[in-house]
């Protein structure tokens, strides 16, 4: 498969700095609406606000088939918060030692390019699937999908109807043979937790009611509570010891609830990123990142307050937030007020969500993987953070986290190169990912 026009239209979406906010994502729906145009490619574009906009194209299937959805991808990126550190200039595209350097490379522009790369060659086919094959590119992501994937659905609803979608934070390689598929994402409940206390003069505290002091005690213990005393539930441990094809005592020490902090001290020391992604994976986290309290330093603070970010599994509701919060601040709960984070002020509420773990769809992905790498497995992966996928989800469509990567790119280094320093993908990543998703829908859409 063509590899060269993929690159020169990754570097142009790099170069075209759609950064969110503002995103103005319709420089780069536009120049991707050209590319496709001289592959005799329709698409449609809808633009959702100013200088917002969203692409969509499909091949219509010849029977009443499945639908499968390349994409949601978006085109926005992420800011540059330090350029000076970067090698090279973040929004130049340049292309050395095998890898496209630029913000977005990786999340998620090198899945835009690979997508249209894999749709034009299927088109150039003449391929024939047995339902839709639609492609679907979006704008605000990296700001919550109002003017991208949610709005699409809201306003669009039939054209970007499906059954199946594959789009980001899949194809991580894992250990040999073994890639990530991205089976879903932990929701988000941030809190805010306020404390009283008695204003009094700073030059005389003994025996003070003092609300900071509430709140920094808060942060202890939420803090211990997350780290060994949160509710274990091993069921995505599980789907990852197995799709590893781990021994059994390892397998017993990631999902016995009773040896897993065990483990997981032991592993901080060799791989604390894995020990973060193991802890995460196996329980609600709650990290109080926001702390307020006190205006002069010689009085003592009557009121206090601390945010927490906090990530849930699928299936845990707010009902369970609050409950566990208040187990973590334990007789200090009478004191507080828990309430939720409203947009204004920077809230964030989503669920949990997850697909189905095994189905004829996820064969055919593992059979596009092992087409390029024989022998491979999937091992399905629950998201820390969130995607447009929830959105999907919550209407019912089966969707995954689903490219290939090259096993020089461990995790660990991925983790920190999305929206970090230096952020860029392989070439053979690209070359990868573009095979990946022309054989599934040789595979799993052909007759
Ligand atoms: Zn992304």
């Amino acid at each position: 498969m063509e590899t060269e026009g993929t690159i020169s239209l990754l570097v142009q979406l790099i170069q075209n700095k759609c950064v969110n906010p503002p995103g103005n994502e319709m420089t780069s729906i536009k120049t991707i609406q050209k590319y496709l145009q001289e592959h005799d490619i329709e698409s449609q574009v809808f633009e959702s606000a100013p200088n917002r906009g969203n692409l969509i194209a499909s091949i219509p299937g010849t029977e009443n088939g499945p639908k499968l959805m390349f994409g949601p991808s978006h085109v926005d990126v992420v800011p540059v918060e330090n350029p000076d550190d970067w090698e090279v200039e973040p929004f130049s595209g340049v292309v050395k030692d095998e890898y496209v350097w630029g913000r977005g490379a990786l999340d998620m522009l090198y899945i835009v390019v690979t997508q249209i790369q894999a749709f034009i060659k299927l088109h150039q086919e003449n391929f024939k699937p047995r339902g839709d094959l639609i492609l679907l590119i979006v704008a605000d992501e990296e700001a919550g999908g109002i003017y991208g994937a949610e709005w699409m659905l809201k306003n669009q609803p039939e054209l970007v109807q499906t059954d199946y979608l594959v789009t980001e934070a899949g194809g991580l390689f894992l250990a040999p043979g073994k890639f990530v598929v991205m089976i879903g994402e932990k929701g988000g409940a941030w809190k805010r937790i306020s404390f009283k206390g008695t204003p009094g003069h700073g030059s005389m505290p003994y025996g003070s009611d003092n609300a900071a002091a509430k709140a920094a005690q808060a942060i202890t213990q939420i803090t211990r509570y997350c780290d060994s005393k949160m509710p274990i539930t091993t069921e995505y441990l599980g789907y990852l010891a197995q799709g590893m094809g781990l021994g059994f005592v390892q397998r017993l020490m990631l999902t016995n609830r009773r040896f897993l902090s065990f483990s997981l001290k032991n592993l901080k020391k060799r791989d604390p990123q894995m020990a973060r992604v193991i802890h995460g994976l196996s329980r609600m986290t709650m990290s109080p990142n926001i702390v307020h309290g006190g205006t002069k330093v010689n009085v003592i603070p009557a009121k206090a307050y601390i945010d927490v970010d906090i990530r849930t599994l699928p299936k845990q509701d707010d009902e369970y937030v609050v409950d566990q919060l208040k187990k973590a601040l334990g007789p200090l709960a009478e004191e507080a007020t828990i309430k939720s984070l409203t947009a204004e002020e920077g809230g964030f509420t989503s669920y949990g969500n997850a697909s189905d773990v095994s189905s004829e769809f996820v064969d055919a992905m593992e059979k596009a993987v092992q087409k390029e790498v024989p022998g491979s497995k999937l091992v399905p992966f629950i998201m820390p953070a969130v995607s447009d996928c929830r959105f999907f989800r919550e209407s019912g469509v089966q969707a995954y986290g689903f490219s290939l990567f090259d096993p020089e790119t461990p995790m660990s280094h991925l983790s920190e190169l999305a929206h970090g320093t230096d952020e860029r993908v392989s070439i053979k990543t690209i070359d990868l990912s573009q095979k990946a998703y022309y054989n599934l829908a040789r595979i799993f859409l052909g007759k």
